[in-house]
């Protein structure tokens, strides 16, 4: 079963930010476009390891999507909706265009209905805010991507946010170096393209 194929090298984790991160589950958006949510499962693998989903979380949402094909299909696609919504808001920002109003409702649609999942519980340093535990929730990975867009859309942050430099990649990341000269989104590929130009000049980063 999918969940269990963890050790899969399918998805990167280098935008620095959650929801980059799940922007970039598009590969080479700009050129030819690789879905890598291609089903209900990759999502709950995507879930687990950007650690949004315990292993038995992740079990559990499984074992439910089995039983409710037709609603995981559903919130996969709402996944790839929201996806490429918050991608074209983001890249508004970036090329200094208005949001359209279609993806604005996406996103805000999605936004009311993970805020009505929010909670806070008591945690090490007085309270820490959380979820529901509604663990049944097909939908579940999408509430704290969507609270990660939300908090990135309204904060300074959102300054720091860029599309890498390849012309075929379109992968967003959070700039955090020192200077704010980060170029590339560190996909290998990417990396070694730019490489091979001689343009890449930046040792891989950690995040
Ligand atoms: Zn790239």
């Amino acid at each position: 079963m999918a969940v269990a194929e963890t050790q899969q090298p399918i998805f990167e984790f280098t935008g620095n930010n959650m929801c980059l991160d799940f922007c970039n589950t598009l590969q080479d958006r700009a050129s030819a476009p690789r879905e890598l949510l291609t089903s209900y499962d990759k999502l709950l693998l995507w879930g687990q390891q950007a650690h949004i989903l315990t292993e038995d979380e992740a079990h559990l949402l499984n074992k439910e999507a089995q039983h409710h094909k037709e609603e995981a299909a559903a919130v996969l696609q709402q996944a790839i909706d929201l996806r490429e919504a918050i991608f074209r808001l983001l890249l508004a920002k970036i090329q200094g265009s208005s949001p359209d109003e279609a993806d604005l409702d996406i996103f805000n649609a999605a936004l009311s209905k993970a805020m009505a999942q929010s909670c806070i519980v008591p945690g090490e340093h007085g309270f820490e805010r959380s979820w529901l535990p509604k663990k049944r929730a097909l939908d579940r990975p999408l509430w704290p991507v969507v609270r990660s867009a939300a908090d990135l859309l309204t904060t300074k942050a959102l300054e720091d946010v860029r599309i890498c430099a390849s012309d075929t990649c379109s992968w967003l990341f959070l700039d955090t170096s020192k200077n704010h000269t980060r170029r590339w989104c560190d996909m290998k590929s990417c990396g070694n393209r730019a490489k091979a130009r001689k343009h890449y000049s930046q040792k891989k980063q950690s995040t």
